[in-house]
């Protein structure tokens, strides 16, 4: 999708430090990480958000986990821990309106879900 952040990052047109690809998946460190271990996992196609995913994505889905799985040991953050953080919508503070999961570690993470 044109002037899509990620879409950009798929096609190479933005620089980006990647850690994962395949033909439907990618994974890159984020620009700003919250901490130590800060990875964003998305699909190539285009979905704006969770609100997009349809009864044919759940495959997709459980491949990007699976993928998360993956990219956890590799980091070595799986023995530690970590969180796996999809926001949506203006509530749920989504700037980059194409569906990322944030994999978040390699620091204990403080234990509001909210504030
Ligand atoms: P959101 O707030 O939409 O859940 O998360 C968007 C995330 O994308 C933010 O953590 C932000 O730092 C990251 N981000 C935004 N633009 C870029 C970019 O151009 N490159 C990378 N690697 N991350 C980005
Ligand atoms: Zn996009």
């Amino acid at each position: 999708m044109e002037d899509c952040i990620f879409c950009k990052i798929i096609k190479g047109e933005i620089p980006s430090n990647k850690v994962y690809e395949d033909e439907e998946i990618l994974a890159f460190r984020d620009i700003n990480p919250v901490a130590p271990v800060h990875i964003l996992v998305i699909p190539k196609k285009h979905l704006n958000s969770v609100l997009d995913l349809n009864k044919e994505d759940e495959i997709l889905v459980g491949k990007i986990y699976t993928i998360i799985n993956k990219i956890a040991k590799e980091e070595n953050i799986d023995k530690t821990g970590f969180r796996v953080v999809v926001n949506c919508g203006e509530d749920g503070g989504q700037e980059v309106k194409h569906l990322h999961f944030h994999i978040i570690g390699g620091k204990k993470l403080g234990t509001k879900i909210c504030e």
